[in-house]
């Protein structure tokens, strides 16, 4: 079912009143698996409040309208509802008597406007106010129809009519209406969820979800991204917590098989997932990149907050530098090269110490196109990744498919394995 708001009101449209009733009503909206898919302002306007209520009738299956059912002249949002649907007004005792009793409480006499609060349309369902004066008002026109007193073929099956003061269209929207539509209403939620996985390419990670992939709901289906293969998991409900419901056991299902390549579910990147991680064990890292010139810390000083965890970030071309900057060890370089296993360990450890870091990552290798041996050829990257506790690894990759317009992607490769590393290694440190 679809649903659609309008909120009635003068104010609102010059901007002296925040329209809160709006997302209130919506959130309840999502809630009922009837999200709304219309929403709109009007003024106190009748020509322009029929235009609005005749279109919403005709376009979306519940409608709910805010303001307008004050005592005074410009509230005209029931005579409106009402005469564009031909129902007569008549004085609702039960209402009366609810006006008369709220003046009385307070020990005021009633004002002879208020009585016009009492009119309800003929056959509409009323809802109480509890807090207030004016009552609200339901057209549940399948009702109306088994009365006989409506005929039509507008395609709205309830339409509520509510006041405009937040208190009392929460209370009364939450109270008097919801659970009347709860009852009556079937609607569809639909819940999306996406799991990252890293490092393992589009058809191995699909086969390790294997059959749940033939699910009709939720339904999981992958795409790649960035080098990282996402499943989107989507189920559809009658309410957004049912459908939660239905993702929740299948998501834990896809982590238990694709075990420590998942990024996680729900991700923004995976700088941020580092990021995070090492805000939530108070570490800090530095980084030694060479050929992927700054791009790791890019990544990470795009997050907000990055400089909590991020002490340094050193772009080291040239040999000497590494060794200045870095202390790698001129027989190292000598020896091993700068693209080299020995010196991404040691580029990663003079990081750390330099930087005063507990992690620290380095990157040397070969973007290309040009250059490259038999032995170390383009697409050729190792990565250090240094932690106090657990010293220094390195890992060697090829990357790209020696290909001469690869540079980019293989950059980009390089610092997203990076960071999944130093993911996975603050992880495994941590026990999660
Ligand atoms: P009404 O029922 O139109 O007389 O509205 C009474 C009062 O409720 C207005 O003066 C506003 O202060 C407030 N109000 C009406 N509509 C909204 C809305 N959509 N969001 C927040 N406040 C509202
Ligand atoms: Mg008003």
């Amino acid at each position: 079912m679809t649903s659609e708001i309008i909120c009635v009101g003068t104010e609102l449209l010059t901007g002296d009143t925040v329209n809160t009733n709006a997302s209130y009503v919506s959130k309840r909206l999502m809630e009922l698996g009837a999200g709304p898919v219309w929403q709109s302002v009007v003024g106190d306007n009748r020509e322009r409040l029929t235009e609005a209520v005749g279109t919403a009738l005709r376009r979306s299956d519940v409608i709910i309208l805010t303001g307008g059912l004050g005592p005074t002249e410009d509230d005209l949002t029931k005579e409106t509802a009402a005469s564009l649907l031909r129902l007569p007004l008549y004085e609702d005792k039960a209402s009366m008597d609810a006006i008369a009793s709220f003046f009385a409480a307070t020990g005021r006499e009633m004002p002879e406007i208020n009585r016009k609060q009492a009119l309800i349309p003929l056959g509409a369902v009323v809802l109480e106010n509890d807090i207030g004066t004016a009552p609200g008002v339901l057209f549940d026109f399948p009702l109306l129809r088994d009365q006989g007193r409506f005929y039509s073929r507008y395609r709205a099956v309830y339409m509520a009519l509510l006041p405009g003061p937040p208190r009392e269209m929460a209370r009364m929207l939450d109270e008097k209406l919801m659970p009347y539509l709860r009852e009556r209403v079937k609607g569809t939620a639909l819940v999306s969820h996406y799991l990252t996985v890293f490092g393992t390419g589009e058809s191995r990670a699909a086969s390790l979800v294997g059959e749940l992939q033939e699910g009709a709901n939720p339904t999981v289906s992958p795409y790649v991204k960035n080098g990282s293969v996402r499943f989107r998991v989507t189920a559809s409900a009658a309410t957004e917590k049912a459908a939660e419901a239905l993702t929740a056991p299948v998501l834990e299902e896809m982590k238990k098989r694709l075990g420590d390549s998942v990024v996680g579910v729900d991700i923004v990147s995976i700088a941020d997932v580092a990021v995070n991680l090492l805000k939530k064990y108070n570490a800090t890292v530095a980084l030694a990149e060479s050929c992927t010139g700054g791009l790791i810390a890019k990544k990470i000083t795009d997050i907000s907050g990055a400089s909590d965890v991020f002490h340094m970030g050193a772009v080291t071309y040239v040999n000497e530098i590494k060794e200045m900057l870095l202390s790698v060890s001129h027989e190292t370089l000598e020896a091993h090269g700068a693209v080299s296993k020995e010196t991404a360990a040691e580029m990663a450890r003079g990081a750390a110490l330099k930087a005063d870091a507990d992690y620290a990552l380095s990157v040397t290798g070969l973007a290309g196109p040009s250059g490259g041996t038999e032995e170390t050829p383009v697409g050729t990257v190792f990565i250090g990744v240094h932690s106090k506790k657990s010293g220094t690894a390195v890992l060697k990759k090829r990357f790209g498919h020696g290909k001469a317009d690869e540079r980019e992607f293989i950059r980009e490769l390089a610092a997203e394995t990076a960071l999944f590393e130093l993911v996975k290694l603050i992880r495994k440190e941590n026990n999660v």
